[in-house]
């Protein structure tokens, strides 16, 4: 395994490319240690990778599905060998806990496994009616070369997922990894060449996004943009990929898994020894750094002091710290800026409504902020805006109908959760709350491939769920072949 401190330069055609810049990433516990040291792409290496993935993209497309896969499964099997070196490297890059980083590399294992299976049955095509004296077929093909522009907060899983499932389609891709963690996509691009995955295939292109991102997401030669991250940086992408330019030879798709600002109820018969742990889970593990986190919490009133109470007591008792300790249930934030953001948003919140908790007994060194708990009314900042910190809005109303209306109420949908022991009630949550994964009764995080696929409706997020039996198709263009069969006589030397 890589020793932290690494280097990791751009990987064009399997080549090391070094960059007169540099993108550094630290460990968000204790910053001056550097975890690696990645280069900085611009216009000149995004051409040379993007030209690269167009003369190699027609072979691999051509190259039976059988064979794609099982590149794909290899580097599966890779990942298993080397799982605690990869959780390990994401503990350090990312300050994710053990337990979560594990789940983050295992995911990342599922996604190529799953986009595998799911390529093999796309390369049978789709059922079309047949009529007598013809044959129609209804086949996938790769619709070319993508780029991939990921977010850090699943270091590994996330970048994984978004290239593997176009690559096991016949695509080439160019993956461009957040600034905060490159590392973790350094080492996935290494292993999916390990497997034998065609240099040609997949670029490394680590670089700043307003910078080389934006350059392929305008470049002429991209035919589609995998997104996932803010939903600031996915309506530019939006915007800039519309516009068509010169030497542009089919419209780009977007495919873009953006934020949220989920919510859960709490119902006035529900259990809240079962929702109060399931709640400090979903808001503040990995100290709310995940698009599915927990940020709002809507409580019924007959319920609400006791949630409320319970709530506070637990969230007191979070262990604060770096990840690497197997006991840190709340690590560091990810950056200095995402510190800032977070005092900031306290400080609204103080003028906002009644901060029930605001934890200051933090680690020295790291970018760490204590648990926060404000009851506030729903139409607050904090309780409207995607603050990706731990910090919780609480909310009291009256009723269900009431509760439905606070959890739907801005402008996103990505996940939401319910606590309540009546069907009925569970039912019309399931109808009303507009939502892309609904979780009843259990936490909201932790979604797993194949099971719970992934993503929002809204402006969370525009296309199929991740890990989920529609994905492929975003990547694929259908083509219909009809061939006369009447009986017409064949030229005897068809080679
Ligand atoms: P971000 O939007 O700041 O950055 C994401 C990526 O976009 C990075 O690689 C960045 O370099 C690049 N980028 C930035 N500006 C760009 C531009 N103008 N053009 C092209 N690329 C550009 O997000 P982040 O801070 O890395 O991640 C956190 C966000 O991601 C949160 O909003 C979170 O909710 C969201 N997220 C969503 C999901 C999901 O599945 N819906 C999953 C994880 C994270």
């Amino acid at each position: 395994p890589l020793e932290i401190g690494f280097d990791a330069p751009l990987l064009i055609d399997g080549d090391a490319v070094w960059t007169a810049g540099e993108i550094v990433s630290v460990d968000p516990g204790d910053p001056e240690r550097v975890i690696c040291r990645a280069g900085r792409a611009g216009a000149d290496e995004a051409d040379l990778a993007l030209a690269t993935a167009e003369s190699a993209q027609a072979r691999w497309a051509s190259t039976p599905a059988v064979e794609r896969v099982a590149v794909l499964r290899r580097a599966a099997a890779l990942m298993r060998e080397r799982r605690w070196s990869l959780a390990a490297h994401e503990v350090f890059e990312a300050g994710k806990p053990w337990a979560e980083a594990d789940a983050d590399v295992c995911e990342a294992i599922d996604y190529l496994e799953y986009y595998g299976r799911h390529a093999l049955r796309l390369a049978h095509g789709a059922e079309v009616e047949q009529a007598p004296g013809e044959a129609n077929r209804y086949a996938y093909a790769a619709r070319g070369v993508g780029v991939a522009i990921t977010p850090w907060n699943f270091p590994l899983a996330i970048p994984t997922g978004m290239v593997a499932g176009p690559l096991a389609a016949g695509n080439a891709m160019v993956l461009k990894p957040a600034e905060q963690a490159p590392g973790m996509s350094y080492e996935l691009v290494n292993l999916l060449l390990e497997a034998g995955l065609p240099p040609g295939v997949l670029a490394y292109l680590p670089g700043v996004g307003e910078e080389v991102g934006r350059y392929l997401v305008e470049h002429p030669a991209v035919s589609f943009v995998n997104f996932t991250g803010s939903r600031a940086v996915a309506l530019d992408i939006v915007e800039r990929a519309s516009v068509h330019r010169d030497g542009q030879g089919q419209v780009k798709r977007i495919v873009a898994e953006m934020g949220g600002k989920n919510a859960i109820i709490v119902d006035d018969d529900a259990d809240v020894d079962v929702a109060v742990p399931a709640v400090v889970t979903s808001a503040f593990g990995y100290a709310g750094q995940k698009c599915s986190a927990c940020s709002r919490l809507i409580v019924l009133d007959a319920v609400f002091d006791e949630t409320l109470d319970r709530l506070v007591g637990a969230a007191r008792l979070l262990r604060i710290g770096h990840a690497r300790d197997m006991a840190t249930q709340v690590p560091p934030l990810i950056d200095e800026d995402a510190l800032r953001r977070l005092h900031e948003y306290r400080e609204v919140a103080g003028s906002e409504g009644e901060v029930v908790l605001a934890r200051d007994d933090v680690p020295d060194g790291g970018y760490y902020v204590g648990p926060t708990v404000v009851v506030t009314e729903p139409g607050s900042r904090v309780s409207r805006d995607e603050i990706f910190g731990p910090l919780l809005t609480v909310h009291r109303v009256p009723d269900f109908d009431a509760a439905i209306e606070v959890a739907n109420a801005g402008e996103y949908g990505l996940t939401g959760g319910v606590f309540s022991r009546s069907p009925t009630r569970i039912r019309r949550a399931a109808e009303a709350l507009r939502v892309g994964n609904l979780y009843v009764n259990r936490p909201i995080t932790g979604a797993v491939v194949g099971r719970q696929p992934f993503g929002g409706l809204r402006l969370s997020g525009v296309g199929s769920k991740a890990g989920g039996p529609d994905y492929l198709l975003q990547v694929v263009e259908p083509r219909v072949i009809s061939e006369n069969t009447i009986r017409q006589g064949f030229a005897p030397l068809d080679e």
